[in-house]
């Protein structure tokens, strides 16, 4: 008998009739002899709007009221899901984070789960009980709710999973894991499979479809992962292909997939921001005190470009960030003016990242080349570029997002035929 973790995230349990839809789900796995764990996250714009009203009630609040406040979403569905599963006959029961416990580093606002006592949930499931579990939050060591980011309820799933031994589903408004967001694409296609690192890299390059940090775990704990759609009927004969390749996207390791592309999707992503130094003194140590600093203040850098220094003497400095960092690193750099020396700092929030990805671009050539060549015909300006084994990223201008994406698409031939 198999041990399973399904996750439904925001849309799929937005009303109390998407949650019985979800509850049917379960039931089709439970009657299919699985013992079943559920993750839920909050209603779809719950978390959103006890985020809002954080921010309105005070512009800088303390942390620990925030996670008090916006672990609540959760808490709802959680509930909510079990008393529609006892309604249909299942026994279900509800567990908050701290309850089981998921025990996190107490970071609030981002923490990480750094222990989950399965025992209670692993007993109470081979009763055939459902455990209906909230994501996104667990209990630190300062004994207080903690939440793990937004879209942390898959990174719950997923570690959940991994405690428990068991294989994980995640379901949400999309069939699957898409080779460009079907939403800006509608030429994407499905990926009937796709690698951990291939995962890994468009979900931190903007690919919202699961959280950075799930993947990093599945990939780690080798959790089996699938991510599918929670509004194919419950009783469709799709649900359990024969084959094996499931009715979503399979997130396995990378020789589990026959059939390879060089580019296996574009993501983008438009929480940037870019950020430029100008007349910096072109010398040893120019970096290390700029950039000291904005670690200090937990500010992380994505991409720098240092331009090169006409007279030998002065250069410009450009790098980007996450948005939500932009006006502390902006202080931050006002404050070291006098100590480094720079002419004036500019910035601007109209910037977007576009990315491809694949795992083929360790053995092929001339990916970038094709990238720059796809943008540059349609006009887009590359602002700055970042590269790693099986990526290529670049800097662009926010309005031309969805032109890039969709060109770049079509030129990696990855449209539907
Ligand atoms: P949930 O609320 O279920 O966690 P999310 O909104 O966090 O759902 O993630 C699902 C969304 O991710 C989809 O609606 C889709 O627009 C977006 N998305 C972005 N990139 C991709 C991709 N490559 N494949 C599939 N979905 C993607
Ligand atoms: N409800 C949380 C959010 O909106 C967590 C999640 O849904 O994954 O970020
Ligand atoms: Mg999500």
């Amino acid at each position: 008998m198999g041990r399973l973790v399904m996750k439904f995230g925001g849309t799929s349990v937005a009303d109390i009739e998407r949650i019985r839809n979800v509850a049917r789900h379960v039931e089709r796995e439970v009657k299919a002899g699985n013992h079943v764990a559920v993750v839920v996250s909050a209603m779809a714009g719950t978390t959103n709007q006890l985020v809002e009203w954080c921010r309105q009630a005070a512009a800088v609040h303390d942390a620990r009221e925030y996670d008090a406040i916006v672990s609540t979403g959760e808490q709802i569905t959680a509930g909510l899901l079990a008393i529609v599963l006892q309604d249909m006959g299942i026994p279900a029961r509800s567990w908050a984070g701290w309850q089981i416990p998921i025990e996190t580093d107490g970071v609030h606002g981002a923490a990480r789960m750094t222990h989950i006592n399965g025992a209670e949930i692993v007993k109470r499931m081979e009763q055939g009980q459902v455990a209906v579990i909230t994501g996104f939050q667990g209990i630190g060591p300062d004994k207080r709710v903690s939440t793990l980011g937004r879209g942390g309820s898959d990174t719950s799933a997923v570690a959940v999973a991994a405690a428990l031994e068991a294989a994980c589903d995640i379901y949400t408004d999309v069939d699957g894991v898409y080779t460009a967001d079907p939403r800006i694409v509608t030429a994407a296609q499905k990926l009937d499979r796709i690698s951990y690192e291939e995962m890994l890299e468009q979900a931190s390059l903007g690919a919202k479809v699961l959280q950075t940090r799930s993947v990093e775990l599945a990939m780690v704990y080798k959790v089996p992962l699938q991510v599918r759609s929670s509004f194919e009927p419950p009783d469709s004969p799709n649900q359990n292909k024969p084959d094996g390749t499931g009715p979503g996207t399979i997130v396995c390791d990378e020789d589990k997939i026959v059939e390879q592309h060089v580019v296996s999707g574009i993501a983008y992503s438009r929480d940037e921001a870019k950020v430029s130094i100008r007349r910096v003194k072109d010398q040893p140590g120019v970096s290390a005190a700029i950039f000291g600093p904005l670690a200090e203040a937990d500010i992380s850098v994505d991409m720098i470009v240092q331009n090169l220094s006409h007279d030998g003497a002065f250069t410009d400095i450009t790098f980007t960030l996450a948005r939500k960092d932009l006006r502390k690193a902006i202080e931050v750099i006002n404050a070291m003016k006098s100590k480094v020396g720079f002419d004036d700092v500019v910035h601007s929030a109209d910037v977007a990242k576009i990315s491809v990805v694949g795992i083929g671009m360790r053995s092929h050539a001339g990916v970038a080349a094709k990238m720059f060549k796809s943008l540059a015909d349609k006009g887009i300006n590359i602002q700055a570029i970042t590269t790693s084994e099986i990526k290529v990223s670049v800097l662009i201008d926010e309005a031309y997002t969805e032109l890039a994406v969709r060109a770049l698409h079509q030129a990696y031939g990855l449209d539907k035929k």
